[in-house]
Order: structure tokens, then sequence, then C-alpha cells
């Protein structure tokens, strides 16, 4: 098996911080909050890197905050403890699913800080 690399070590470390359990799996990635399990395909670029940290911040920030708040927390969460500045694709990733959240909650107003995330992709 091939070295770990420093975004995955990274993960390890968080994971064993927050004392969470990994899955790897194909498909779109998941945290479980009660369970205290995040399922991801796998951390073997600087999106899926991301896109894991954002699954561990859901654990992090916890269930609380409404649905779209949870959403842009775990990406607060996700900015705040990688070891990575997030490149432009990144972050238009970010604003990517961020809009795809926005749209499968209809029903929630985002706050103006969700939206300001959302815009942070094109200004940096
Ligand atoms: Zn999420």
């Amino acid at each position: 098996m091939a070295e770990p690399n420093r975004f995955q070590i990274h993960i390890a470390s968080l994971l064993k911080e927050y004392d969470i359990s990994l899955e790897v799996r194909p498909g779109r990635a998941q945290a479980n909050v009660p369970k205290h399990r995040v399922y991801i395909p796998g951390v073997y670029s600087i999106k899926t890197y991301f896109i894991t940290l954002h699954e561990i911040g859901h654990l992090a920030v916890g269930l609380d905050a409404s649905k779209l708040e949870r959403e842009r927390l775990a990406w607060e969460w996700a900015r705040e403890k990688s070891i990575v500045k997030p490149n432009q694709d990144i972050r238009q990733v970010i604003c990517a699913l961020l809009f795809r959240h926005q749209c499968e909650a209809p029903e929630e107003t985002p706050s103006e800080l969700y939206m300001k995330l959302m815009r942070w992709w094109q200004n940096e």
C-alpha cells in the first residue's frame, strides 16, 4: 500500500481526536452525527480532503442549528482546520454544494453568512 499523504495523515489525526469512525464507500459523502461516523469516497485529492473535513465538521458542529446553518458551520470548520488554503476550484465546489443544499431546503431562508460563504469562491 502507498504511504499515506499529508491529507490522509491529517484526516486520520482528526478522526482520532474527535473519536469518529470512517467508512470508505463510493457515492455522496455523508456524516452520521448520532453514530459518530463519516462515509466518504476516499481522501485522494485536495477536493476529497476538503469534503472529508466538511463531513468531520458536521460531527464537530452537531445537530443544533438549522439544516443550512449546519452546512455553513461544517464548511467554516473545514476552512479553519485545513492545512492548505483552498484554491479557487475547491471554493467553487463549496459554492456548488452550498447551492445544492439551498435547493434541497426550499423551506429555509439562507442566512447572510451562508450567502457570503457562497460568494467566497470568487473573491480571494
Ligand atoms: Zn454537509
